[in-house]
């Protein structure tokens, strides 16, 4: 089994860095105002707040073209990207910064902790693969400072674990009906990097783990509409959704939030020898 999911992402890695194209996804709104923009293999999620375009992650160096593309397949244009939020720095996440940055001039967002963390060693893993574009980050988040841009708020955790500054982001849009739908990203679950391996490579706080577990029990309780994973595969979006590429009312599900962090809390509980 573990052989199987490492062949499937060593060739999800080839394509991504050789053969992009092989990864196109269609884009898909997951909830009003917000879209899926990334490939088969990484997300990234377009945001019409209603004032200026905002863009959560960007996917490789390599493939940033089709995030583009999708974005204008969507009837938007990428110049209007006011802001650039990042899950967290690593390549697969941020390698279309710069090209994102160079069109639209948007603002880019990052956790002080990752921007600290992203020119040490461990942050250079995924570069033989991808093209490692260094980039400047413009703001930090602040926990304590929601987002307010047009009719979107988000506000952002700090959720340490997969990488020291992973943030995480809850996205308040307005409803179609009435009301609101908050829809829920944690920025990075994958236990490749909370391995005591791994850990010890790079000189890392082997407590990183044991906060990744504690903070996904604490973010259960934060209401959850709509659940978005920053790799589709972590949380089985491409299985959730619908035929109809505007239609994200079958991803609205609350239990699926608790449900999702539960998995990947067990994921990392795996690791504790
Ligand atoms: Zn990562």
């Amino acid at each position: 089994m573990a052989d199987a999911i490492s062949k499937n992402a060593t060739q999800l890695w080839d394509y991504a860095a050789n053969s992009p194209w092989r990864l196109t996804q269609k884009p898909f709104r997951v909830a009003p105002r917000v879209y899926y923009v990334g490939n088969t293999w990484v997300g990234a999620y377009l945001i019409d707040t209603g004032d200026g375009l905002a863009i959560i992650d960007t996917t490789v160096f390599e493939g940033v073209y089709l995030v583009l593309e999708a974005v204008r397949d969507l009837g938007y244009d990428p110049h209007d990207i006011k802001n650039i939020l990042l899950t967290h720095c690593h390549v697969d996440h941020s390698g279309g910064v710069n090209q994102i940055k160079a069109i639209s001039g948007a603002t880019v967002w990052q956790s002080k902790e990752d921007t600290e963390f992203m020119n040490q060693p461990a942050n250079q893993e995924l570069g033989n693969l991808f093209k490692n574009v260094p980039y400047l980050v413009d703001a930090y988040f602040d926990d304590n400072k929601t987002l307010n841009w047009g009719e979107v708020s988000i506000r952002t955790v700090l959720t340490p674990g997969h990488t020291p500054g992973t943030t995480s982001f809850f996205i308040t849009v307005p409803d179609e009906k009435d009301g609101t739908l908050v829809v829920g990203l944690h920025g990075g679950v994958g236990p490749n990097t909370m391995t005591d391996e791994y850990f010890e490579k790079f000189g890392l706080d082997k407590g990183l783990r044991q906060r990744f577990i504690d903070d996904c029990e604490r973010l259960k309780a934060i209401h959850v509409d709509i659940s978005i994973p920053s790799h589709p595969a972590h949380g089985d979006l491409m299985s959730r959704i619908s035929q109809n590429p505007m239609d994200y009312t079958p991803l609205v599900d609350a239990q699926e939030w608790p449900r999702f962090l539960d998995i990947r809390k067990n994921f990392a509980a795996q690791l504790v020898k």
